[in-house]
């Protein structure tokens, strides 16, 4: 006989916006459950793995309303949802304050401005994965010892599978657990699962077609359960095709040492991105994460090498907070060296005479202000590119990691699940990464996942508190 349970608020998943929800639910008046398919104390999540920096479009989260949406607007070219940037913009500030006095540590992640808010300790500055007893894996502990205190939930090893709906209103959970089934009635549902970046169907489906040559630049977890179930309850989604992600030596495939860093992002933004045949195949100014959604599309996402010269490693090579010059070698990345770009093309296995004319066209090009002119098109939003003329040269394989997808289940700014029609489904709400509307676009802007995941895991539960009528000058 299943145990008969009935709380105001259930979450599906326990990563920062399905903890944020359901403490903040407490916390107002609410009996909340967290449903996480995970069975270990230390389940995987994005956000165990994040590297714990706290921004909206890399801005300080301190900021003004004001200056934070135009931030967003900017990073994404207009391209968001406005209602949700601007809720982003009024509650980044509160929301980092409710952690901290939640049991977040905050420090300055480095010298960079939009670092003044990053999870104490910060991961060490070495490639490959250092999650374990840092700033957000802390923080997912503290936030469950504070559900626990106020007598919430956390149900581990429960993979919520459906929603049960009555007359269009969202009234529970059906679950599985342990080979069991758990059927849980709720007041009101918070799906909180991180997304989709681990479906493969779902990735052909929207993405590129061959998941298998993209590395998963996350824990593995996300793996499209939420937005299926939001789908079949009358979901409306919004922008599936675009996902955050990284360039990673294509090493990291097999070495687990080169992932989640040291990122090719700036050497391959500052350099040219070719194939196997020596021909650059797209725009390298539109910078890393668009560079990556590209080669995800790609019938072989494997085929891209980044071509660059001394001053260019020297110089972006070393830019990054976990750069891959030295980075990429120590961890066992491959790196090709020569005095020539021929040479070169031979050690990487590329066509010598095309990618001696391909570079020879691109410097022309450089030189003579005709970037516009190459095809593909060479643009500089993410600043103005230099010839690659001085020896030695470099040549990195590189692959795309998929991080986190950035569309999915279409929210309002309350975070209630709408319908393609706008109206929002009863009952039922989303947060974190498993939704859209406010990434993405042709800009790839990104926001930032982790301010994305607690400002709405906040919003949801003070929502559904609201609906409960209790605590109801929460929201005054
Ligand atoms: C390597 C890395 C570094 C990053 N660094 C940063 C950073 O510095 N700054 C930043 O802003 N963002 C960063 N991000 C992104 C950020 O971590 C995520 O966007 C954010 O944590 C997503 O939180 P979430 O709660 O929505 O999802 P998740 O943290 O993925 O949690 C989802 C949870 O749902 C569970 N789940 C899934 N399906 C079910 C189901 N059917 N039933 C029950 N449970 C289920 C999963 O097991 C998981 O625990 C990083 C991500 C990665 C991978």
């Amino acid at each position: 006989m299943n145990e008969p349970m009935h709380f105001d608020l259930v979450t599906i998943g326990g990563g920062f916006a399905g903890l944020c929800s359901a403490v903040r639910g407490a916390e107002l008046g609410l009996r909340t459950a967290v449903l996480e398919a995970g069975t270990d104390d230390d389940y995987l999540c994005s956000s165990r793995w994040a590297g714990g920096i706290f921004h909206v479009s890399y801005h300080d989260v301190k900021l003004s309303p004001d200056e934070l949406l135009a931030a967003i607007n900017h990073q994404t070219n207009g391209e968001t949802d406005q209602q949700l940037a601007a809720a982003i913009a009024a509650d980044a500030g509160r929301t980092v304050v409710w952690l901290a006095s939640h049991g977040a540590v905050f420090t300055q992640g480095s010298q960079i401005g939009w670092h003044r808010f990053a999870l104490a300790p910060p991961r060490a500055p070495v490639a490959g994965q250092d999650w374990r007893g840092r700033g957000p894996d802390r923080l997912l502990g503290e936030l469950r010892r504070r559900l626990e205190q106020r007598q919430g939930r956390l149900l581990l090893g429960t993979r919520a599978v459906a929603l049960r709906l009555e007359r269009g209103r969202v009234v529970g959970v059906a679950a599985s657990k342990g080979g069991k089934v758990l059927d849980l009635s709720a007041g009101a549902v918070v799906i909180a699962d991180g997304g989709f970046p681990g479906n493969a169907e779902l990735f052909r489906k929207y993405i590129g077609p061959r998941p298998d040559r993209v590395l998963m630049r996350h824990a593995g977890t996300a793996i499209g359960d939420g937005l299926k179930m939001a789908v079949n309850a009358g979901a409306g989604v919004v922008g599936l095709d675009r996902f955050y992600g990284h360039l990673l030596s294509r090493d990291a495939i097999e070495n687990i040492d080169l992932w989640p860093y040291p990122q090719i992002d700036a050497v391959a933004t500052a350099s040219i991105v070719v194939d196997q045949r020596g021909y650059r195949i797209l725009d390298e100014g539109l910078g890393g994460i668009s560079i990556t959604n590209d080669l995800a599309q790609l019938d072989d996402p494997l085929c891209a090498t980044v071509i660059c010269d001394a001053p260019i490693w020297e110089a972006a090579g070393k830019s990054a907070q976990i750069p891959p010059n030295p980075q990429l070698l120590a961890a066992g990345g491959t790196l090709h060296q020569a005095d020539t770009i021929e040479v070169l093309a031979e050690a990487a296995a590329l066509s010598p005479e095309n990618l001696a004319a391909t570079v020879a066209d691109y410097n022309d090009a450089v030189r003579f202000n005709r970037l516009a002119t190459l095809l593909p098109e060479r643009s500089t939003r993410s600043g103005a590119p230099r010839r690659i003329e001085t020896p030695p040269f470099f040549a990195i394989p590189i692959c795309a990691g998929i991080t986190n997808t950035i569309g999915g289940i279409a929210i309002d700014e309350h975070g209630r699940v709408k319908r393609p029609d706008g109206s929002a489904i009863t009952s039922l709400y989303a947060a974190g990464g498993t939704t859209g509307g406010l990434e993405g676009g042709g800009a790839l802007g990104y926001v930032g996942g982790l301010i994305k995941a607690c400002v709405f895991g906040l919003r949801v539960a003070e929502h559904a508190a609201g609906q409960f009528n209790r605590e109801a000058d929460i929201l005054k």
